[in-house]
């Protein structure tokens, strides 16, 4: 066990002053890296230090490894912390760090590895005792084996890749008749996205949830799970509005898909925060992904059970045991969080510009995790997250007024943001009841906006 002195944040925004506020808390000193766009951002203004580690484009800057390396040694950080997106999932940048004697907050190259490739992660999950979605035996190679795969699940499918993240190169085949261009634009999307045109299929799902479990590993052996989110609210297959616990899931089948999960770490030696991802139908979980980092939406399970993911993560990597075991940890309440985007409705398309007002929402179980601030320029080049507002009830009607509540009071001019959009959710009977699978935001965005 080694205290960290000081830790350097590869990463930008909201999450970035995330980490900043648990290392302080904990007297760790914290050094921000910054692209020459965001030399007036907020997290560089709150870290007790930072480095501009390039130009605008985050090729250059966030993604680029030597300038992060050097960052860590000129300001003698021991150890990184990688937020999510970025390097957050990037098992060469994990082996690197570590081979400059530098500790990686998160878990080892290896386990990034086995999940990073999806293929390997379901093989993995099968393994380990996670009921996982029907699906293609590894990859499928061209569109015979696809006609083949598919008229032995039966349609609709969905085409997926095999590097795949943030929802791109997947696409759907309601019939044979479709699946060619499907399995064509999911290849070539893949190849784009992610410089690899393996894909894979899985039966396509007609009405899931979308249902992840929060992990934490202590990386020797022993493992516990926080329960679920339900983080079915999506557009284009990216979460926009998250709850946990889940609205649909009892506390039999928490304990149930909770425990698989716990166990599944431990026997993986699993160390720090992860995120094993469900799809729920009928009762059955359905294991689709696992990922290696700490989530966006982790401020609904940090709500529930009042425990900050984030020094656990740091504690984990200092070499200390989980602060709590599964016993200690019992939820409280119902949390909300809604995604706010730098984007114009009805088409979402980014709105980056100069803030000219900014008002934060307060009072009793409201939190708003955001870099924004009076008269700050958000710059063009990264993703449009401006923030993220989390509210916390006794259980969920009380949750969903205090939303209603924080957002009126909150203020965000100058640009155009995604707020309305939730206005006009908080006012369907659906959200009310919690009567929602994954496809019914799309289906509402094409009824009422698009
Ligand atoms: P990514 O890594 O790109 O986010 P995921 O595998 O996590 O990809 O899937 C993202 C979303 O796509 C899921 O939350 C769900 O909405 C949809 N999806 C993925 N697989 C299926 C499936 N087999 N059936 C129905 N929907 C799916």
């Amino acid at each position: 066990m080694a205290n960290f002195d000081k830790i350097l944040i590869a990463n930008r925004g909201e999450i970035a002053l995330r980490v900043i506020r648990a290392a302080r808390e904990m007297g760790i000193a914290t050094v921000a890296v910054h692209s020459t766009a965001d030399a007036d951002a907020m997290h560089v203004r709150m870290a007790d230090e930072s480095v501009c580690i390039g130009p605008p484009s985050s090729t250059l800057s966030y993604l680029h490894i030597p300038s992060i390396i050097a960052a860590c040694e000129v300001t003698g950080a021991q150890a990184i912390h990688p937020g999510y997106g970025f390097l957050s999932e990037n098992a060469a940048f994990v082996q690197i760090v570590e081979d400059h004697d530098l500790l990686f907050i998160g878990p080892s190259a290896e386990h990034i590895r086995q999940m990073g490739d999806k293929i390997t992660a379901k093989e993995t999950a099968e393994k380990l005792g996670i009921p996982v979605v029907p699906g293609s035996k590894g990859g499928v190679p061209d569109l015979e084996t696809a006609r083949k795969t598919a008229a032995e699940m039966g349609y609709p499918v969905i085409i997926k890749a095999t590097a795949g993240g943030g929802g791109r190169g997947m696409k759907v085949a309601e019939s044979e008749a479709k699946l060619d261009n499907a399995f064509r634009t999911a290849r070539s999307e893949s190849k784009a996205a992610f410089g690899n045109d393996e894909v894979y299929m899985e039966k396509y799902l007609q009405k899931p949830r979308h249902i992840e479990v929060q992990v934490f590993g202590d990386g020797k052996g022993g493992g516990v799970h926080l329960a679920e989110r339900d983080c079915s609210l999506q557009r284009r297959h990216q979460k926009v509005f998250e709850e946990a616990p889940g609205p649909s899931i009892s506390q039999e089948e928490r304990d149930r898909i909770g425990s698989i999960c716990a166990n599944a770490i431990a026997e993986m030696g699993y160390s720090g925060a992860g995120t094993i991802e469900f799809l729920y139908e009928d009762g059955e979980f359905y294991f689709i992904e696992m990922n290696t980092r700490l989530q966006v939406e982790h401020p609904v399970t940090e709500g529930i059970f009042g425990v900050d993911l984030v020094r656990e993560q740091i504690r984990v990597a200092e070499g200390y045991p989980l602060s709590f075991t599964q016993d200690d940890l019992t939820i409280n309440g119902h949390c909300i969080e809604i995604r706010i985007n730098a984007e114009k409705l009805p088409n979402f398309s980014p709105s980056p510009g100069k803030i000219t007002q900014y008002h934060a929402p307060g009072g009793l179980g409201v939190r708003m995790d955001s870099a924004l601030y009076d008269g700050y320029s958000i710059p063009p080049y990264y993703d449009s997250l401006i923030g993220k507002l989390i509210v916390h009830g006794r259980d969920r009607p009380e949750a969903l007024s205090r939303l209603h509540r924080a957002l009126g009071e909150l203020v965000i001019d100058g640009v155009d943001t995604t707020i309305p959009l939730f206005n006009a959710l908080l006012a369907e009977e659906d959200i009310l009841t919690g009567n929602y699978d994954i496809h019914w935001l799309e289906h509402w965005l094409a009824e009422n906006l698009e």
